[in-house]
């Protein structure tokens, strides 16, 4: 199929990307297209104007700043997979990435518009809500910042305002007592998860502290099973997976019913508790 007609501009700066939006009542922005020109041929998504933002100077940038790592809004998958300031300090997001997609979708779609979309099923959300990101979100107002607990607001819904754009992602920086670790099931390499968790943790003596479990694709974001997290930390992984039935309450799809996403849910997490629980001797 093809998109209906829309209207097309290129953003020169962050503030000339709010301003358009904010002129427009059905405006929407186009990262590396990856979700959205599909969207737009199956007309699931018909805006009045495309904002392109693939031209503002400065969103391309991998940066380290005030103990942060700072991945800015077009940072391609590709390009975070060869940056050792990412596999340094965000090796977690090095875990994942190449379970996005595959390489022709990852040389062009960017971690921000993964994030900002906000597909329950997609690996960067539930990287960021394992990681305890900050997002960095511009107005015309200014920029303000957005803990990853309250970004997520429900289906492909996010703390980002109609007349704003995501610019940037912060990570804490990966210190050496910090663990992390990343699993999926997938029916084939590449395909989106039937169900995913990434994970991280502070090692402490022998046991885990902080752990953060972000679950995705089961249910309408990326979630945490908190339950779950506060059996780890006591050192206790069937009460962990047995606390499941409480943290997450998935609906069943084409792939996988509730009961299968369920049973891969508490697959997973013993793995990545086995792997986080290695990584701390
Ligand atoms: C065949 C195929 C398989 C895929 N498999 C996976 C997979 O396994 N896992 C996965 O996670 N993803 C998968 N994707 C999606 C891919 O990762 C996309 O790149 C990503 O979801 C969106 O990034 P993008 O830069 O392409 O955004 P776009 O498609 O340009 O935009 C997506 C949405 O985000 C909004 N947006 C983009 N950037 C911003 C911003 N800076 N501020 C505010 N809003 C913004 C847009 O307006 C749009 O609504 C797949 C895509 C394809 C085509």
């Amino acid at each position: 199929m093809k998109p209906a007609p829309f209207a097309y501009a290129k953003a020169r700066s962050v503030a000339h990307a709010v301003e358009l939006l904010s002129a427009h009542d059905d405006a929407r922005i186009i990262a590396g297209g990856q979700s959205l020109v599909a969207m737009l041929n199956m007309r699931l998504a018909a805006p009045e104007i495309l904002i392109d933002i693939n031209d503002i100077p400065g969103l391309s940038e991998v940066s380290v700043e005030d103990g942060f790592l700072r991945i800015g809004a077009l940072v391609r998958y590709a390009q975070a997979q060869r940056s050792p300031l990412v596999s340094t300090h965000a090796p977690l997001i090095a875990r994942a990435i190449p379970h996005v997609a595959h390489a022709a979708i990852r040389s062009r779609g960017t971690l921000g518009g993964s994030v900002a979309f906000a597909d329950p099923a997609a690996e960067m959300p539930a990287c960021m809500l394992a990681l305890g990101a900050r997002i960095v979100i511009a107005g015309v107002d200014g920029e303000r910042e957005v803990a990853i607990d309250d970004f997520f607001k429900g289906l492909y819904e996010t703390a980002i305002g109609p007349a704003e754009m995501l610019v940037a992602l912060r990570l804490p920086l990966h210190g050496p007592s910090r663990r992390v670790a990343f699993g999926e099931y997938a029916r084939r390499r590449g395909d989106y998860a039937m169900v995913g968790l990434a994970a991280t943790a502070r090692a402490q003596g022998a046991g885990l502290a902080d752990v953060r479990l972000a679950y995705f694709s089961v249910g309408l974001n990326a979630v945490r099973a908190q339950g779950a997290e506060a059996a780890l930390e006591a050192g206790d992984v069937e009460g962990a997976v047995a606390a499941l039935d409480g943290d997450l309450d998935p609906d069943g799809d084409i792939h996988a019913s509730r009961d299968t996403k369920m049973h891969l849910a508490g697959a997973l997490l013993r793995r990545v508790a086995a792997e986080l629980s290695e990584a701390a001797q």
